[in-house]
């Protein structure tokens, strides 16, 4: 059976042994073939697929209410974008019983024209400027001041709502504040306003702030939360005083005072600087404070500050000028170049300004005498001491006592012969204007000194959150008003 089946030949070669039984029985397998494949041949036709949602006009709508239309194309967008049939508009929307806004006084304002642009009445205002200028001057109010305001239910459509609360701070240490008392508490009406004036307790010790020096000054001063205005003073001050560029080093401390305010409500204000330092190795080497009506700076030892010109040599009164005279030990006229301070021995004599000392020692006629040269050509030389306070080589400050009076040398008695020279010649001193410094003394130098030492007991405080004047929101106890921001107005 399988040998002749073997034997049948399915697809015989249709280019060999053509038109034979074999061949046409191969023909006929092809084209039976054929007519079976077209005969099973599949549909082609296109298949649908059915929508995921009906696409109805409900559907339709609910999807449109959906997406962001833009406006150009009716913006219709949104649920819900309308009242329905159901609802019924009222006849008069209700009205808050209460406002409460804030007011703030302008530069070139004025009390009433602020209370009059918040929607006070006229009648109102006329009694709240009578109650505060009672309190104090009207004008005084700072501009810039922020008035907390409560205005009450309207006693008929359209009128004024009457003023229920005024509060503001007057000064720093006082608040007041206009209340309307014994109004009917079912309509709010009625009533009359009073002042009640509340005194606000104010710490005023000073504020101290010390800190090293560093590359800058002014940075290190300000990184330490001193007010600009307060550190450029203190610039000012030192100046005058020393010179900042040479005489300040990187290491040394600053040690600044200054007027400072606490009120018990939280609030700080920074005032004026009061004492000035500058201090190197633990020891104060510049000492400055504010003493006085005329708020001028005084050094520790009671004299004024002031750096620019010359300084009189001693506290006395000239005796012999300069010039051509007789002279009262020689007996002959001869020059005399210099100029003569009547003062009792042992007054100290300073330096006219700020220089290294050249000689210092006797000096023939002169006695014991010490030379200073100033830089610029010019010399000084200072006779007849009884005792020297410095050393040849030495560098001076102006005002720096170099020595004492005394009779040394060719001398009817005490006094002090000062000479000055410019480029090597006898000068005129008289020719050479002197600056005069306000020097304490007696009493006052002993209260001087003595605030200066209370002053500097202040203790050194932390570095200053915010110095700028700040009004901070008092808690209130609760009250059923309901706050609107945009009624709030800043002028
Ligand atoms: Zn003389």
């Amino acid at each position: 059976m399988s040998d002749r089946l073997a034997h049948i030949d399915l697809a015989p070669d249709l280019a060999e042994n053509i038109g034979s039984l074999h061949w046409f029985r191969g023909m006929l397998t092809m084209l039976g073939l054929g007519a079976l494949a077209l005969a099973l041949w599949p549909d082609m036709s296109t298949a649908s697929a059915s929508a995921a949602m009906p696409d109805t006009p409900d559907v339709h709508g609910e999807l449109r209410s959906q997406m962001i239309m833009p406006l150009a194309l009716g913006g219709d967008s949104g649920r819900r974008m309308g009242p329905t049939a159901f609802v019924k508009p009222l006849k008069s929307a209700p009205e808050r019983p209460q406002i409460e806004l804030m007011a703030t006084l302008a530069e070139d304002d004025s009390f009433s024209r602020m209370l009059r642009r918040a929607g006070v009445s006229a009648s109102d205002i006329g009694d709240v400027s009578a109650l505060v200028g009672g309190a104090m001057s009207l004008s005084e109010i700072e501009p810039g001041t922020q008035m907390d305001l409560i205005l009450g239910r309207r006693p008929a459509p359209g009128a004024a709502r009457p003023l229920d609360v005024l509060k503001f701070r007057a000064r720093f240490d006082l608040e007041l504040k206009v209340a309307r008392n014994g109004a009917d508490p079912e309509t709010g009406q009625g009533g009359s306003l009073s002042l009640v004036r509340n005194f606000i307790r104010v710490d005023d010790t000073p504020l101290r702030v010390r800190g090293e020096v560093g590359s800058s000054l002014y940075r290190s001063m300000r990184a330490a939360g001193v007010p600009a205005s307060v550190v450029q003073e203190y610039l000012r001050t030192l100046d005058n005083q020393i010179d900042l560029d040479r005489e300040v080093r990187e290491s040394d401390t600053f040690d600044i005072i200054l007027s400072y305010r606490r009120a018990e409500t939280g609030e700080r204000q920074a005032g004026k600087l009061l004492y000035a330092g500058v201090d190197r190795d633990g020891k104060p080497r510049t000492q400055l404070m504010r003493w006085g009506e005329k708020g001028q700076f005084f050094e520790a030892s009671g004299v004024g500050e002031q750096r620019r010109g010359l300084i009189q040599p001693v506290n006395g009164p000239i005796s012999s000028r300069y010039g051509m005279r007789r002279h009262p030990i020689l007996g002959y006229r001869r020059m005399h170049a210099g100029q003569d301070y009547r003062a009792r021995s042992g007054t100290p004599i300073v330096a006219v300004s700020d220089g290294r000392v050249v000689g210092a020692g006797r000096m023939g006629g002169c006695g014991i005498a010490v030379r200073v040269n100033h830089g610029g050509g010019l010399e000084t030389r200072s006779c007849h001491m009884s005792r020297m306070a410095v050393r040849r080589g030495e560098q001076v400050r102006r005002g720096q006592v170099i020595g004492y009076v005394g009779s040394t040398g060719l001398s009817t008695g005490p006094h002090l012969h000062f000479e000055m020279y410019r480029n090597g010649r006898a000068v005129n001193p008289a020719s050479v204007r002197y600056v005069t410094r306000a020097a304490l003394s007696g009493v006052e130098l002993l209260k001087f000194k003595e605030q200066l030492t209370t002053l500097k007991l202040v203790e050194p405080g932390a570095a200053l959150e915010d110095l700028t004047p700040k009004v901070e929101q008092v808690e209130e106890p609760a009250r059923e008003i309901e706050k609107i921001n945009s009624t709030k107005r800043v002028d």
